[in-house]
C-alpha cells in the first residue's frame, strides 16, 4: 500500500513549517559567542584532531582510493539524474517484500505520517536510531506534543537528549561534552544510575547500556533513519558501530524508517563502493562494526510491520539547481566538518542547523533557501580542506562561492547606492588592470609598515578596522617583489 503525499517528479517544493533549519542567530554572532567558550574549543581542537589523524591513516591503507572517489562521485550524479526513476523501483520493491511506503512533501507532512503510524500501533514511546532527517524535520518535538516519548539510543544522541541540547556534529552529536560533563548529566538525567559512576569512559558507556536494555526490552515501536536505500531490491541499509541500531531494527514490532529522498542508489554493486568509502571517513574503521540490512517484512523474523517515509522536505529544489544539486551527494561522513577550521574553532551550534559545517552551509541555504541562511556561505575561508576530504568529492568550496554570488544578486536591487565592499572591488578592479597603477599602489601600501609593531598590523582606521578588529596582519614587506626583482639582477638574465 502506498500514501501519495507527494510523489517526485513533481513541481520544486521549499520545505514548511518545522522543516525550517534556522535559529534566529546569523553565523557571526553565534561563533563570537563559541569562540569565547575556551572549554568547548579544546574538547572540539582534541577531538577534531584525533580523528582527522586516524582517518588519514585509514584513508592511506587504500591505494585506490582517488579512483574509489571518482566511483562515489560518479554513482552519486547518476542517481541524481534519474532520481524519480529510482526512487519509484524503490517504491515498488518494498511494496512487493510487505513493506508500506508514504511521501512526505516537507517537514510537517512526514511527522503527520510518523506520529499517526507510532498512534496506529498503541504505542506512547518508540526507540530511535541516530538520524539526521528526524532531527531535521524535528520529529521528537512533534512526536512529544502528540504525547510520544522518542528514547535516543545513540550514546552520544543519548547524552545531547539528556543533557536538553543540540547536536553539534555528524557523526559524534556530543563532541561538544567532555566526559566530565558526561557524568554529571547521567547522574542528573538518569533515574538508575549508579551514584558512584566515575568519568571512566567504559564506566560511563556501561551506565548508558544498563538505562538503554530496559528500554529497548519494552519498545514496541523503532524509527530509524538510512544510509543507503538499494533501488532494485527495494533493499534499506544502516550502517553504525554501537549495535544499538541493530536492536531498534530487529526487537520492535513495527519499524518506521524516514529517509530524505536523496540516499537511494541505484543497486547493490554501488553500495559496495560506499561500504568502503563511509566508515575510512566518517570512523576511521575498515568496515563498520554493525551494517544492517533488510528488506520488506519477514514473518517470524525481525518486525512485523515496516513503514518507509520518503521525505522531500526542499530536496527537489536543491535538484532543480544545477550547480547546487552535487550537495545532495552528501554520504553524512562528517569528515569536512573535522578538517575545516572554522568548524574547529565554533563547533556545530553556531551553524543554526541540523547541518552544520561546510557541507551544512551548502546544503541548508539550498534546502531552505539562500535568505534564510545568509551568513552561512560566508563561514569559510575557502582553503579547500572539506574537499579533499570529501569521499565523493564534493566541491565544496565552489558551492560556497556560486550561493555568495547567489545572495549578492537577489539584493542587488537593493543596493542603488553601491556597498563599501562594491567600491573596493571596482577600485581594486581598476589598480590591478594596470602595471603603473599597480606598482604606484604597491608603493603606498609600503607607507602601512609605520601601523605595524613587531612584524604585524594589529589596528587599522576605518573601514579597515573591521577586519583588524578579529585579526592582525603581516606588515608590508620592505622591499616590493617588483624592487626585489629588479635589484636582484633578475630583470637582465
Ligand atoms: S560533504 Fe563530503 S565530507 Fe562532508 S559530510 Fe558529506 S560526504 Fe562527508
Amino acid at each position: 500500500m502506498t500514501t501519495y503525499l507527494g510523489m517526485p517528479g513533481a513541481a520544486p517544493t521549499a520545505p514548511r513549517g518545522v522543516g525550517h533549519l534556522r535559529g534566529s542567530e546569523p553565523f557571526p554572532v553565534a561563533a563570537r559567542r563559541a569562540l569565547a567558550d575556551s572549554q568547548l574549543r579544546r574538547n572540539l581542537g582534541n577531538a577534531t584532531a584525533t580523528i582527522r589523524a586516524k582517518r588519514a591513516a585509514a584513508v592511506a591503507e587504500l591505494p585506490d582510493w582517488e579512483q574509489l572517489r571518482e566511483a562515489g562521485r560518479a554513482i552519486k550524479a547518476e542517481a541524481m539524474r534519474h532520481l524519480d526513476t529510482h526512487l519509484l523501483r524503490l517504491e515498488a520493491e518494498v511494496q512487493a517484500r510487505g513493506g508500506t511506503v508514504h511521501w512526505a512533501r516537507d517537514a510537517a507532512e512526514a511527522n503527520q505520517i510518523v506520529t499517526r503510524l507510532v498512534q496506529a500501533t498503541g504505542s506512547t514511546s518508540a526507540v530511535k536510531v541516530k538520524s539526521m532527517v528526524t532531527d531535521e524535520i524535528g520529529l521528537n518535538d512533534a512526536l512529544a506534543a502528540a504525547g510520544i516519548t522518542a528514547y535516543e539510543t545513540d550514546l552520544a544522541e543519548l547524552i545531547v537528549q539528556l543533557g536538553h541540547d543540540r547536536p553539534s556534529h555528524f557523526l559524534v552529536p556530543a563532541i561538544h561534552r567532555n566526559r566530565a560533563e558526561i557524568r554529571e548529566i547521567f547522574l542528573r538525567e538518569m533515574a538508575d544510575v549508579d551514584p558512584a559512576l566515575t568519568d571512566n569512559p567504559p564506566a560511563l558507556a556501561e551506565a548508558a547500556r544498563l538505562h538503554l536494555r530496559k528500554i529497548f526490552l519494552s519498545a514496541r515501536v523503532g524509527i530509524s533513519g538510512v544510509n543507503f536505500a538499494i533501488a532494485e531490491t527495494g533493499t534499506l541499509s544502516v550502517v553504525e558501530s554501537e549495535g544499538n541500531g541493530r536492536m531498534c531494527l530487529t526487537l520492535p514490532q513495527t519499524l518506521i524508517t524516514v529517509m530524505g529522498i536523496e540516499k537511494v542508489i541505484p543497486s547493490w554493486r554501488d553500495l559496495g563502493v560506499f561500504l568502503q568509502l563511509l566508515p575510512r571517513s566518517s570512523t576511521a574503521e575498515r568496515m563498520n562494526p554493525y551494517t544492517s540490512m533488510w528488506t520488506g517484512v519477514t514473518p517470524g523474523d525481525g518486525p512485523e510491520a515496516f513503514h518507509l517515509v520518503l521525505v522531500d522536505n526542499g530536496r527537489t529544489a536543491a535538484l532543480a539547481d544545477q550547480t547546487g544539486r552535487q550537495a545532495l551527494h552528501c554520504i553524512r561522513c562528517s569528515a569536512c566538518l573535522n578538517v575545516c577550521p572554522v568548524y574547529e574553532r565554533t563547533g556545530g551550534h553556531a551553524y543554526g542547523s541540523v547541518y552544520p559545517g561546510p557541507i551544512g552551509a551548502v546544503l541548508s541555504p539550498l534546502l531552505t533557501g539562500v535568505e534564510d541562511n545568509a551568513s552561512l556561505p560566508y563561514a569559510s575561508s575557502l582553503c579547500g580542506a572539506c574537499y579533499d576530504a570529501c569521499p565523493v568529492k564534493i566541491d565544496i568550496p565552489s558551492l560556497l562561492v556560486y550561493l555568495r554570488a547567489r545572495h549578492v544578486e537577489e539584493h542587488r536591487e537593493e543596493h542603488r547606492v553601491p556597498s563599501t565592499e562594491a567600491v573596493t572591488m571596482a577600485a581594486a578592479s581598476w589598480v590591478m588592470a594596470d602595471p603603473r597603477r599597480y606598482a604606484a599602489a604597491q608603493r603606498a601600501g609600503r607607507s602601512g609598515r609605520a601601523l605595524s609593531r613587531g612584524g604585524r598590523i594589529r589596528a587599522l582606521p576605518p573601514p579597515l578596522s573591521a577586519w583588524t578588529r578579529a585579526r592582525d596582519a603581516p606588515a608590508p614587506p620592505v622591499r616590493t617583489f617588483r624592487q626585489w626583482w629588479r635589484e636582484s639582477g633578475r630583470e637582465r638574465s
